[in-house]
C-alpha cells in the first residue's frame, strides 16, 4: 500500500499506472474509517484495477468550528484497515496541499438542495463539498468513483458536479451499511456515549415507521407519528421530511414505489446524526 501526502506525487503516480493500461477507481472519504467505508472501496476493488482513497477532513464543509476540531481522527488505525483489505493507494494529503496559497474556490452553478436540509442547517457545507471534490477529482481523474447513499444530499450533488465538470468520470452509490440495531455506520458514531447510543437506533426506526406507511398512511400522518418517535428525552431531529428522489422538493403526498426519500438528521445529545431511506 502506498501512502501518498503530496497531490503532485499523486498525479504523477496515476499517471504511471493509467500508462499501464490500468483503470482507476476514487473513494473520498474523512477518516475514522468504518465499514461503511470499507464496503465503499470493497466495490471499488471489484470494479477497478487501481484503488485511491483519501482521507482528508475538509475544513471548508464544517460550517461549525466545534464540529471540525471534535470530528473523530485516527488515521494509524485507518491505515492498518485499508492496508488489511487490500486497498492500494491512500491519498493524506494536508490542509495546504488541497488548499494551496494560490487555490481559488470555482465559481460553480448552485442547485436549489444545497440550501435545504442538510445545506439548510450547514450553510455553505455543500460548496465546501463541491470545492474539495472538484480539486480531488481534477488531481485523480478516476474511472469511477464511490459515494455512500448514506450522505443522500451529498450523492446528487456528486451527480450534478459530475455532469458539469467531469462526464468522463462514473458515480457508483452504494448502500448504507447499517449495525445491528439499524443505526447507520458512521464516525460520529464514536463520539456517542452509552446512553445516547441505544437511544440513537430509535431514529432508523422512525424513518423506517415512515417507509413502512407508504400507501398505508397518509404521508403527513407517517410523518407525524415518526417525530413522535423521536420525541424522547436526548433526542431532537433537525428535519424529518419526505422528498423527491431526484428533484429533492418536498412532496405532499406519496410519489410512485422508488421515487420517495425520507430525510432526516436528529441530534442525539451533542451528536448529530443523519439518515435517509428511499422507497
Ligand atoms: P465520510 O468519511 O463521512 O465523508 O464518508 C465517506 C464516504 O463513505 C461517503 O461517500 C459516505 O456517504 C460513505 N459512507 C459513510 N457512512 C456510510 C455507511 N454507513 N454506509 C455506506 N457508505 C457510507
Amino acid at each position: 500500500m502506498e501512502i501518498i501526502y503530496y497531490s503532485n506525487r499523486l498525479r504523477s503516480y496515476i499517471t504511471e499506472k493509467k500508462a499501464e493500461g490500468k483503470s482507476i477507481g476514487f473513494v473520498p472519504t474523512m477518516g475514522a474509517i468504518h465499514e461503511g467505508h470499507v464496503s465503499l472501496i470493497q466495490e471499488a476493488m471489484l470494479e477497478c484495477d487501481l484503488v485511491v482513497c483519501s482521507i482528508f477532513v475538509n475544513p471548508k464543509q464544517f460550517n461549525n468550528p466545534s464540529d471540525l476540531e471534535k470530528y473523530p481522527r485516527n488515521e494509524q488505525k485507518d491505515f492498518e484497515i485499508l492496508e488489511k483489505i487490500g486497498c492500494q493507494v491512500i491519498y493524506f494529503p494536508k490542509v495546504e496541499d488541497v488548499y494551496p496559497k494560490d487555490f481559488k474556490d470555482i465559481i460553480r452553478k448552485h442547485y436549489f438542495f444545497e440550501n435545504v436540509y442538510e445545506g439548510g442547517f450547514r450553510p455553505g457545507h455543500f460548496d465546501g463539498v463541491a470545492q474539495v471534490l472538484h480539486r480531488f477529482f481534477s488531481i485523480v481523474k478516476p474511472n469511477s468513483t464511490y459515494f455512500g447513499l448514506k450522505d443522500y444530499q451529498q450523492c446528487i450533488l456528486v451527480e450534478k458536479l459530475l455532469e458539469e465538470y467531469f462526464p468522463e468520470i462514473e458515480l457508483v452509490k452504494c448502500p448504507t451499511l447499517r449495525e445491528s440495531d439499524g443505526l447507520a455506520m458512521s464516525s460520529r458514531n464514536l463520539r456517542l456515549s452509552t446512553k445516547y447510543r441505544i437511544q440513537a437506533a430509535i431514529f432508523p426506526r422512525a424513518l423506517e415507521h415512515i417507509k413502512m406507511s407508504f400507501k398505508k398512511k397518509s404521508l403527513s400522518e407517517a410523518i407525524l407519528e415518526a417525530k413522535e418517535m423521536l420525541t424522547v428525552k436526548g433526542l431532537k431531529y433537525e428535519y424529518l421530511d419526505v422528498v423527491d428522489a431526484i428533484t429533492l422538493e418536498k412532496i405532499s403526498d406519496w410519489l410512485p414505489k422508488g421515487q420517495n426519500v425520507v430525510l432526516g438528521a436528529v441530534l442525539a445529545g451533542e451528536v448529530r446524526l443523519i439518515d435517509n431511506m428511499v422507497f
